[in-house]
């Protein structure tokens, strides 16, 4: 999961990208990067947070009226330096690119890239492997001006290639802004217009909240296998390029998106909400006596509100989250897990003691943290401890960006509800229906047929998920987990 945003305005863009790049910094924390571009690209990335990488200086020197960022959480790629993004070629024309998603076929394209069109690529982002197959469909049609068929013939050849998901937003030196989704639409991704000039500025984000902050209006999403093209004229074009089912990645509303953004006109808000109102329905057929409901800070707090108001019983907000300590350096053992969770989180111990509580969480992924933050309830003296999920059990390995651990290290994975309850030291464990969970997203938007939940039900959309493909990816987070920090999810 990254965070994208691309500019083409009448100023220079660079406090607005800054903006909309913090408005999204949830999508990843690990590296940022900005490319401006007036006459010549300006380039600054760095590992961290958008706000310690930006500085007074970059004001000056990140020139022009057009420009691309990207926050990143590492997938592919170790979260080095020089896989920072956005990414850079020189020919033809010079062209940035910045992306959210995972390629899947990643290695094999990169020895094709250099067997085939002695292309050298210097990192381990997928990203490099898109912008230069990009660039390559470019080479291929030898043209000095590019028309917007001549960029529909190019992302074509990308969808043809690159399997897994990817929303991509480059720009092409004096030619035009392009971005698009991959022909399920896995990632989200929206753009806007704001009339601050005799031609409009057009902004493309990840979520649509970006878009809100830096005051573009008029938003949509691109759909699943579209491009747009903004030329040099400022003349919008755009095109359904594929025609694969539109499959949007459930986790967007369960965890990853921000409350106040629409993922394909979805309101996330109002979707956690459903969730609780639909959670509550499967909570209450269990005869559970609970006497408060309690949220995990903080994503669980929409529904948790929800589901006590739909049961009628008392919310209270007992476990405090301190917001200033980042991510944890990895944990080796339980021991040590459990002490990172009792720095982030602390209990009103009156609010728990005596008393069966119900926490509320929306995903289960290893089961460590639930297991350490039911240890801290029951330490606070509580009678029973029920735990509500607002997600289905995690199951499957996601390939599509998203650093879940190996499939082995889920806590459902081969596991009964008895099981996890037993293995998380819950007295129970209700989670929400993978059904239910579609349903509270139609809910928003009837058009949403189908989605993503292949971290549920193990049914990936792109269907080409080998054993091999998901061994190499494993093999990679492993080298990620082991190396460098864990991730939060
Ligand atoms: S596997 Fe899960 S997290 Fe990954 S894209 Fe699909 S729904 Fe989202």
């Amino acid at each position: 999961m990254c965070g994208i945003v691309g500019i083409y305005g009448n100023d220079d863009v660079f406090k607005d990208i800054y903006q909309g790049l913090l408005a999204i910094q949830h999508r990843g924390q690990d590296s940022a990067g900005i490319i401006t571009y007036d006459d010549r690209f300006h380039i600054k990335k760095g590992n961290g947070l958008v706000r310690d990488i930006f500085t007074a200086e970059n004001v000056q020197r990140l020139k022009g009226n057009i420009g691309i960022g990207h926050t990143r959480y590492p997938t592919i790629g170790g979260g080095r330096g020089e896989d920072a993004q956005p990414f850079i070629v020189n020919s033809p024309f010079g062209i940035i690119m910045a992306h959210n998603g995972n390629v899947i076929n990643y290695a094999q394209l990169k020895k094709i890239l250099f067997d085939k069109y002695h292309r050298l690529l210097n990192s381990d982002n997928d990203v490099e492997v898109i912008l230069n197959i990009f660039a390559q469909e470019l080479v291929e049609q030898k043209t000095k001006s590019l028309k917007p068929q001549n960029v529909y013939k190019a992302v074509e050849g990308v969808f043809k290639k690159v399997r897994g998901s990817y929303s991509v937003i480059a720009y092409i030196a004096e030619q035009g802004i392009v971005a698009f989704r991959d022909p399920y639409g896995i990632k989200p991704l929206a753009y806007g217009k704001r009339d601050d000039g005799l031609l409009p500025s057009y902004a493309i984000a990840s979520e649509s909240v970006s878009l809100n902050i830096m005051n573009f209006s008029y938003i949509k999403n691109v759909e699943a296998g579209q491009v747009i093209f903004i030329d040099k004229n400022r003349r919008l074009y755009t095109q359904k390029l594929a025609n694969c089912p539109h499959r949007p990645c459930l986790f967007e509303w369960v965890y990853f998106a921000r409350p106040d953004s629409f993922i394909d006109n979805v309101n996330v808000y109002d979707c956690r909400v459903n969730l609780g109102r639909l959670l509550a329905d499967e909570i209450k057929k269990h005869n559970l006596k609970i006497d408060v409901v309690v949220p995990v800070p903080d994503s669980a707090r929409d529904a948790a509100i929800e589901i006590a108001r739909k049961l009628n019983l008392k919310y209270r907000e007992a476990l405090v989250k301190n917001r200033y300590i980042g991510r944890t350096f990895i944990m080796p053992d339980d021991q040590a897990r459990k002490s990172s969770v009792r720095q982030k989180l602390n209990p009103i111990t009156s609010e728990f003691e005596g008393k069966n509580i119900l926490l509320v969480d929306d995903s289960i992924v290893r089961g460590n943290t639930s297991r350490a933050i039911i240890q801290l309830v029951r330490e606070c003296g509580a009678k029973k401890v029920y735990f509500a999920v607002y997600s289905p059990p995690l199951r499957y390995p996601c390939v599509y960006g998203i650093d879940m651990q190996t499939k082995t290290e889920f806590v459902a994975r081969n596991a009964n509800l008895d099981q996890i309850a037993k293995k998380i030291g819950a007295d129970k464990v209700i989670y929400q229906s993978l059904e239910s969970l579609k349903k509270a997203v139609r809910l928003g938007n009837k058009k949403l047929t189908d989605f993503c939940g292949a971290c549920f039900d193990g049914v990936y959309p792109t269907g080409d998920v080998t054993p091999e493909i998901l061994k190499a990816i494993e093999k990679e987070r492993k080298l990620v987990h082991d190396s460098q920090l864990e991730l939060n999810i």
